[in-house]
C-alpha cells in the first residue's frame, strides 16, 4: 500500500472512475454523473488537459487526460 500523498487536499476533489478499484461503478451517483460524497478522488495536480489523481480508497496513483484544455492557451 502506497501512503497517501502529503500533498493531497480533501479540498480539492475530482469525480473520475478509478482504474484501480472501479468502485463507482454500481454506484446510481457516480453513473449517474453526479458528485458522488463517497467515490471522489484527490486532485493532486494539474498539467494541461492531465488530471494527477489518488484514490483514497485504494491508494491508487494515475493520470486522467480529460482531453480538453484545463488552461486555456496553449504554448505552440
Ligand atoms: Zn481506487
Ligand atoms: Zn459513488
Amino acid at each position: 500500500m502506497l501512503p497517501l500523498d502529503p500533498h493531497a487536499d480533501l479540498g480539492r476533489r475530482a469525480w473520475v472512475p478509478c482504474p484501480g478499484c472501479r468502485d463507482d461503478r454500481d454506484c446510481g451517483d457516480c453513473t449517474g454523473g453526479r458528485n458522488c460524497g463517497t467515490h471522489w478522488r484527490y486532485l493532486i495536480g494539474t498539467a494541461g488537459s492531465l488530471l494527477h489523481l489518488q484514490c483514497p480508497g485504494c491508494t491508487h496513483l494515475w493520470s486522467h487526460e480529460t482531453g480538453f484544455g484545463a488552461g486555456g492557451s496553449r504554448p505552440f
